[in-house]
Formats: structure tokens, sequence, C-alpha cells
């Protein structure tokens, strides 16, 4: 039993101590206490079912036995930086990590956080080039830091800070997109800022697979293919950001990007690589890598003994669950559920995304596509009453993020479901 302090504590406790900016979901915020692979525990005991997994941060499951073991014995023998010393734990991660890659992405760079890596990957990018430009996708999300935030393209994230050399592309936005699912249209817009916004050369081009705080918007197939093109033909580099996508996530591919048949120069990684503590990684070429010896570069804690004991812990977890094949099965028994819903329920206007990264897009008008945004918090609250926790994103805030941890099943599956078209119901 949890003896400490209640969700009304701790929220007495934030207003005066921490960020004014910090947000919680629902209405009486959860005060979570415990976790247990596909579970999450409230202060009084109660489990929920949790297909939003801290942001996909969690893929082996909350506090998988194996991963914690690795954490422990590694937190006791040993923690430290990784600047000036050998350790064998940063060395075998880096090594099982570039057996994960294709191509000749063989050079791992370990950061703390998505937003570390990709301002890592941006820099290289920019320095192997020469060229400043960087090219994003509208709607994507890539960190909170200077470069990072630049390349995000969403108002809501973007702060009113220096950010320059970055432009954004149209979004090959199946849903919404003036093209509709044809990747090539959009694709041309790239070309087009590549032609007419810069001198001609490009430091590279950055995206995510699925867009997930933009609302498990999959880009439209057939885009990366012709991008990749033309940014290698004006000199630049592609980075492939796989924070959310990758891990096995999207159950068809180990990476997102592989779903698209494309090999990027640079992948930035992070969340489900430590299944919940704070590791990221930047996987290039050693061409690229290179850069980095024109001057002194480090990250004080990046790579450090526990987190890649963990890490390394999660990859072993990942294969023998066979966790990516399970987000592929139960991923597509539950995206099959979710379309039968949307026949169901007028307010569903999209069913996407894949594996354990799917997106239910809610609309008060299917023709006119008008973001169901009050409707939306109401029924994550129902849901939460009955025990399940989704999330939710999306430009408009009207899309639910089903992003559970691999190891969730057929049954949970149905719960979830059921429990959505419930609160579907009594809207
Ligand atoms: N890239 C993507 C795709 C993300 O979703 C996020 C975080 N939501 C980031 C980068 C930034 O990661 P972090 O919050 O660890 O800095």
């Amino acid at each position: 039993p949890y003896n400490g302090p209640s969700a009304a504590d701790i929220i007495k406790k934030r207003l005066q101590f921490l960020s004014p900016s910090l947000f919680c979901f629902y209405k009486k915020p959860l005060n979570v206490v415990d976790g247990k692979m596909q579970y999450l525990f409230d202060e009084d005991g109660r489990r929920y079912l949790d297909a939003f997994a801290g942001i996909a941060t969690v893929c082996c499951g909350h506090c998988h036995p194996e991963v914690v073991e690795a954490i422990i014995n590694q937190t006791k023998r040993l923690q430290h930086s990784t600047v000036v010393y050998l350790n064998h734990a940063i060395a075998d991660f880096a090594e099982a990590l570039a057996s994960k890659m294709p191509g000749d992405l063989k050079v791992v760079f370990f950061t703390n956080s998505g937003t570390e890596a990709n301002e890592l990957a941006m820099m290289m990018a920019r320095l192997y080039t020469g060229s400043q430009d960087i090219i994003s996708i509208r709607n994507s999300y890539h960190g909170n830091a200077a470069g990072s935030m630049g390349a995000t393209a969403q108002s809501n994230w973007k702060f009113s800070v220096v950010q320059i050399g970055v432009h954004h592309a149209l979004n090959p936005d199946q849903y919404r997109g003036a093209f509709g699912s044809d990747g090539e249209k959009y694709a041309k817009d790239v070309q087009e800022i590549i032609d007419f916004g810069t001198n001609g050369r490009v430091g590279g081009f950055i995206s995510e697979a699925i867009q997930g705080v933009g609302g498990i918007m999959e880009l439209a197939p057939g885009y990366l293919p012709v991008v990749y093109k033309s940014i290698r033909e004006a000199g630049g580099v592609c980075i492939a950001d796989e924070v959310q996508s990758g891990f096995g996530r999207t159950g068809s591919h180990f990476w997102g990007f592989e779903a698209h048949g494309v090999t990027p120069d640079i992948v930035t990684m992070a969340k489900g690589i430590g299944n919940g503590i704070p590791i990221a990684a930047v996987v290039t070429t050693p061409q690229i890598a290179e850069v980095l010896t024109r001057r002194s570069y480090f990250n004080t804690f990046g790579g450090n003994p526990v987190c890649t004991a963990g890490g390394l812990a999660v990859l072993r977890v990942l294969e023998k669950e066979r966790l990516q094949e399970n987000a592929f099965l139960v991923g597509s028994y539950l995206k099959d559920r979710l379309k039968a819903l949307q026949e169901k329920h007028d307010i569903i206007g999209d069913v996407r995304g894949r594996g354990m990264m799917l997106g239910v897009e809610l609309v008060t008008d299917r023709q006119l596509k008008t973001p169901a945004k009050s409707e939306i918090l109401h029924v994550m609250d129902q849901m939460k009453e009955m025990g399940v926790l989704v999330g939710k994103g999306g430009f408009y805030g009207n899309v639910f993020r089903i992003t559970p941890p691999l190891c969730f099943t057929k049954e949970d599956s149905d719960f979830l479901v059921d429990v959505m078209d419930v609160a579907l119901s009594k809207l």
C-alpha cells in the first residue's frame, strides 16, 4: 500500500515550487504511484490500463523486471560520467544499437533526451555539409531547445526566441492535406523550398515517419523517397527522428523510416530506448561522425553506465519477448477494432497509424473535419474513470494517441475499445 502524499498535497506543492507551465491530463489529475507492465496504479491502488505509456517512453512494460535488474546491478557497481575513462556498458550498447541499423549507420553518440539528440543531429548535418538551411515538416515535433524548437512546426510549442535556418515544408497529411495520400505531390514542396528559399544547397531534412505529438500522422506513402532524393541532390543529409516511432513500435519494422523504403544519414532516438530512463542517441555514418573531431565534444551523462546497461536490457527484452511482432499483431487487431468503432460513431473522423502507434481523430462534422476539442476531453475523462488511459495530441488537440507498452494484449485492446465505445455512446 502507498502511504505517500495525496494528489491534493502534490498539486499544492507543484503550484508553489514547480514550473507554472506544467500541465496534467484530466479534471482530477491522476497520482500514479506504481507501474507493472501495461498497468499503472493510483494512490488508492486502483489499476489503469496504460495505453499511452508516458508518450511511448515505455516499450517493454512498466518496471520490466529484467530492465530494472540491469539498472540496479549497474547502479550498485558503478555510475559515472562517460567522459575520460573506459567502461564496457556504453560500448556494448553502442554495438548492439548499431547492429539494428541499416547501411553505414554505425557510429553512436549518446545524449540524455530527444531534444539533445536532434540538436546534435542538426549540428552535425550543418557542419558536414557547410550549409545552414534545414527543412522540416509542418506539424512536426522535434524538441524544445533553440535548434530543435526551430525544426518543430506547431505554434503552441514555439516560444518567441531566435530560431533560424529552418524552412517548414507542407505536411504530407493524408487526412486534411490537399493531395490526399499522394506523397510525391507533397514532396514537390521540398524541392520548391530548395529552389526558391535557399541558395540551392541545404544542410539537411528532418522528419518523423509518424508524427507523434502532431496527432499520429503517418507521412503519405511515396513522400520520403522523393524528398530524400531532392535533399541529397542539394548536398544535404537526411535525418530520421525515431524518438517515438523507433524500437519496434510500428510493428511492421524496427524503425519507422523502414516502412518508407529509405535509409537516412542520421537517426535520432529517445523515449523507448531506455524503457523510461533518460537516455537518447544519434546514430550516423563514420564520415558524418568525423565532423565532431574538429573541436572537443562531450556530453557528461550521455551514455552513462546505468542508462546504457538499461538500454542493452531493453534490446534483449524486445528480442526475447518478440515485442515488435506483438506490436504488429496486436496493433493490427486494435486498429481493425477502432476502424469498426468508426462505423458506429460519426464523431470518429479518422483512425490511423501503425502497430502500437495509433491515432483516433474526433470531429464534430466528418465533411468539414471540425475538431471535436471539448468532446475529446470529456471522453478521455470518462475512459479514465473506467480504468483506461489514452493520450491526446494533434495541432487541434482532438486526436487520441494510443501508444501502449508493446506487451499490450488482444484482451487489453478489446477492453480499450469497449471502454471508448461506452464513453462515446454517452456523449
Ligand atoms: N522528437 C520527437 C518525435 C518527440 O516526440 C519528442 C518528445 N515528445 C522529442 C523529439 C523531444 O524529446 P525530449 O522530450 O526527450 O527532449
